[in-house]
């Protein structure tokens, strides 16, 4: 199954994502991870993306759809995969339709306010990508995963989350359309309260997972 999960920030597309990769055994493939990675490694392309990442803008079409093009040639996507926040824009969406055949466009839906709530409290590891929210950490802060150390990112300022999305609500959010005239849209609509279980197994439902 190829997919592709929209939503805005916050939405928990890369927590879903990570629990399906483990299900379903495909890779999950997160251009805000692999440009962070980029960044961290102080790779060319790293260090051009870091301004747009942490202003909250999106880095440009040419630079996502590149790396997008290249991951999906491995071996490990042969059997499917998870594009967890990319396409982003109309733009990107036609440059994939080029190179990949898209089985379903999973939209998750959430409030704004739950949004901003959740992604001024969100740590992450830098290193697998795993995400937490420091209701739950009980001050630990070390990743359960891997063991790295977890981190704030700069574009979970407040000030930042708003700007990121608008850019979702001005970019991102016309794919939900243009996934639904071709007729492979799915949405999932996250009760505000429900628990990552709960919303992941909508996730499984709407999918059509056993
Ligand atoms: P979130 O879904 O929480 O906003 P991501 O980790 O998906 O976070 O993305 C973080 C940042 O990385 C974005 O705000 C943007 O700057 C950049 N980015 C990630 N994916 C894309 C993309 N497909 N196109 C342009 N920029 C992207
Ligand atoms: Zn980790």
């Amino acid at each position: 199954m190829n997919l592709i999960f929209l939503g805005p920030p916050g939405a928990g597309k890369g927590t879903h994502a990570q629990l399906l990769m483990n299900e379903l055994n495909i890779p999950q493939i997160s251009t805000g991870d692999m440009l962070r990675q980029a960044m961290k490694a102080g790779t060319e392309m790293g260090l051009s993306a870091k301004r747009y990442i942490e202003a909250g803008e999106l880095v440009p079409d040419e630079v996502v759809i590149g790396i997008v093009k290249d991951r999906l040639q491995a071996d490990d996507c042969k059997r499917g995969y998870i594009l967890d926040g990319f396409p982003r824009t109309v733009k990107q969406a036609e440059a994939l339709s080029e190179f990949a055949q898209i089985d379903v466009a999973l939209n998750i839906a959430l409030d704004d306010e739950v949004i901003v709530k959740r992604l001024s409290g969100r740590r992450v590891c830098l290193k697998c990508g795993a995400t937490y929210h420091i209701s739950t950490l009980n001050g630990k802060e070390d990743c359960a995963v891997c063991g790295e150390k977890l981190v704030q990112r700069k574009d979970d300022a407040p000030e930042t989350v708003q700007n990121r999305l608008s850019v979702y609500a001005a970019q991102t959010a016309p794919l939900i359309d243009y996934y639904q005239k071709k007729g492979i849209l799915r949405t999932v609509n996250c009760p505000p309260a429900g628990t990552v279980q709960e919303v992941y197994q909508l996730v499984r439902e709407t999918l059509g997972l056993k």
